[in-house]
């Protein structure tokens, strides 16, 4: 049994580092547990997009706003490379145009979206003219992208190096209890315990978790490379993304949108893809994705799915595409709200994301979540 901790988290993806930083930070004494060597869950796997824009009027507007000013601070003090010139959102037809319009017209300016709308030449103008194609492009000027798979081993060097986060990597917790947690590296004292397990619902706490009746959600993806030096410094979208993210999918506008790829590429509303493209420090592109809900992670990747994906970002790219790497993501999904905060015993918790934006979110669930177990207001 080792000396006493103020706080014991299980996981190192992005909720597990975002809680760690929050109390760290406050000066609290933190352990992390991982069962990997380094993180390789869907903190790893994602688009690295930090997207404001996306995000529905409310809760995950403010958190998405509070978590942008915290990964602007990691990467200045962390040496994280973050891009901060915000993401294109194209339509390509008329029905994604009036909803953006529509969009800009009310919700932004009611809820202070810091976006604009580009048109006519500004959007002929664009990367010299290279997404010229699309007749609109919604500039979310608050949206940032970072390269995960180097953006969290980055946090965790600042997080150990400079806030004296101790790190259990390759370690595995089998069980936790109030002020007890038991791993294969021995049992280990802390006042509070938060298990940010990711989608495993059934190593720790499964009961409670049980309760919550989560899914996950499984997510084909590729890096590639593109046949043009486009020198993206911006993540793209397209008018899929609007019928998928809060804040357009309940605008009357949407239903149009929705009527259309239903109409000509019901394929895509099948699988649930949707186009995002993310640049990487390195001048190739992250694309996808697909969206396979269920219990389990099917661990058969259909390559139709991938080519459909493909030819969606050539036609928005105006190039072609080389793939480097393909692999598949999984995160939690379908609970009862976007994200939970369970308290499964005194001073055992659970931290879970239950919708595909914890990098947009998590920060600040972190700070809001140890912010209340501390007692601030
Ligand atoms: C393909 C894909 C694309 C995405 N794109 C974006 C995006 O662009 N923007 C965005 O905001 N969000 C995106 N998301 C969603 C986002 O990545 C997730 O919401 C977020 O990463 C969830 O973080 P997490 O810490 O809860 O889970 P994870 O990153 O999965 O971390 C959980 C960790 O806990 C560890 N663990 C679990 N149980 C134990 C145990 N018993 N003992 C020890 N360790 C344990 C696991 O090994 C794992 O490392 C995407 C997700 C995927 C899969």
């Amino acid at each position: 049994m080792t000396q006493h901790s103020d706080l014991l988290i299980v996981g190192a993806g992005i909720l597990g580092l975002s809680h760690a930083y929050a109390a760290a930070r406050r000066g609290l004494k933190v352990k992390v547990f991982e069962r990997s060597a380094t993180p390789l869950g869907a903190s790893v796997r994602n688009f690295g997009q930090a997207l404001v824009t996306g995000q529905p009027p409310g809760a995950m507007l403010d958190l998405a706003r509070q978590s942008r000013a915290i990964w602007g601070h990691w990467a200045q003090v962390a040496g994280l490379q973050l891009k901060r010139n915000g993401a294109y959102l194209f339509a390509r037809t008329e029905a994604e145009e009036h909803l953006l319009e529509a969009f800009c017209a009310e919700r932004a300016q009611e809820h202070g979206y810091n976006v604009e709308l580009l048109q006519g030449a500004a959007m002929r103008d664009l990367y010299g003219g290279q997404f010229r194609h699309h007749r609109a492009a919604l500039h979310g000027r608050d949206d940032q992208q970072l390269y995960s798979r180097e953006a969290l081993p980055a946090l965790i060097r600042y997080l150990r190096e400079h806030l004296n986060v101790e790190f259990h990597f390759s370690t595995l917790v089998r069980d936790v209890e109030p002020g007890l947690l038991h791993s294969t590296a021995g049992s280990f004292r802390g006042e509070q315990i938060i298990v940010c397990c990711g989608h495993d619902y059934q190593t720790l706490l499964a009961e409670a978790l049980a309760e919550l009746h989560p899914s996950i959600c499984r997510l084909q993806m590729l890096r590639a490379r593109p046949a043009l030096n486009l020198n993206l410094q911006h993540a793209l979208l397209t008018g899929l993304s609007c019928v998928h993210y809060g804040a357009f999918a309940d605008l009357p506008e949407a239903a149009a949108v929705q009527a259309q790829i239903l109409r000509e590429a019901p394929h895509l509303h099948e699988h649930g893809i949707h186009l995002l493209i993310s640049p990487t420090p390195y001048g190739e592109l992250i694309i996808g994705d697909s969206h396979d809900y269920g219990l389990d992670a099917s661990p058969f990747n259909g390559e139709q799915v991938d080519n459909w994906m493909l030819e969606l970002a050539e036609q928005t790219l105006g190039c072609g595409i080389q793939v480097v790497e393909r692999w598949q993501g999984v995160y939690g999904a379908r609970g009862p709200g976007p994200f939970s905060f369970v308290r499964a015993a005194p001073g055992v918790s659970a931290a879970l994301m239950h919708t595909g934006v914890g990098m947009s979110v998590g920060p600040a669930l972190g700070e809001r979540n140890v912010a209340a177990l501390w007692g601030e207001a």
